[in-house]
């Protein structure tokens, strides 16, 4: 994202409260040269907002670790698909000898300095090859980052499902969604950009959260059909409904 769109989409959101900024979307985010500075620049702007990164750890070096530890990060989570040299492969094209040493080198660091950044790492369980890579995962990891996740691995497009889901799902109903090039669309699961609602360059972030509030209403109350690209998903199948817009 260029810098002014950044210093537009946080002028945008400056008066909302309890806002956890989370500077990628559909990108690995150590690939941006001003990750760190926009982490900064955020912490400055509103120093109650809180700063998330997702990353894969691949181009995590003792640079960019040392750098990313006095950011005033809050939170990283490490998608680590797999104990096994081969699940991490398959999973994400990684190479184990690159992926664990770069997060136990951040780990380490981030402790040494006595940082606050949160260390996730987090799995896709149904790539593990079996239930003892799930539980050798768990034993080396759980003592040497703050939290160890499992999570699920959904259906979404390009994928199709013979049915649509009826279930409300709760992921736009907080989060909002901006694309590199400002287009705002409903959920990180849609590739394509099919919901686009409009673009931050032109429209404030409030008139776009509005235009998204008929997606927000079909999905509280479970409605999937025909839209995309939730007719193709299959996240939060097993979510309870809400009737009204909070
Ligand atoms: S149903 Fe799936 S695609 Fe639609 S908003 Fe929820 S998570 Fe995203």
């Amino acid at each position: 994202m260029s810098w002014d769109l950044f210093e537009k989409v946080l002028a945008d959101s400056r008066h909302w409260e309890g806002l956890v900024y989370r500077l990628y979307l559909l990108n690995e985010p150590l690939t941006d040269p001003m990750l760190t500075k926009r982490i900064a620049v955020v912490k400055v702007r509103q120093p109650k907002a809180a700063v998330e990164l997702h990353s894969n750890a691949s181009l995590l070096n003792e640079d960019l670790a040392e750098r990313l530890v006095g950011s005033g990060l809050d939170t990283i989570r490490f998608s680590v698909d797999g104990f096994a040299q081969g699940t991490l492969r398959r999973a994400r094209g990684l190479r184990k000898r690159t992926v664990y040493p770069n997060i136990l080198r951040f780990a380490q660091l981030n402790r040494r300095a006595g940082s606050p950044v949160k260390v996730v790492v987090r799995m896709i369980r149904q790539l593990a090859r079996d239930s003892d890579e799930l539980a050798e995962y768990r034993e080396f990891w759980e003592r040497r980052v703050d939290e160890v996740v499992f999570t699920d691995l959904y259906s979404c497009p390009p994928h199709r499902l013979a049915e649509p889901v009826l279930a409300p799902c709760p992921k736009p109903q907080h989060e909002m969604f901006v694309r590199a090039d400002g287009s705002v669309i409903l959920c990180c699961w849609d590739w394509l950009g099919v919901s686009c609602v409009g673009n931050a360059r032109e429209y404030s972030l409030e008139v776009l959260w509005h235009r998204l509030f008929p997606c927000r209403q079909r999905l509280r109350a479970g409605n999937r059909t025909s839209m995309q690209p939730c007719s193709a998903c299959h996240a939060y199948a097993g979510v309870a409904g809400q009737t009204s817009e909070s």
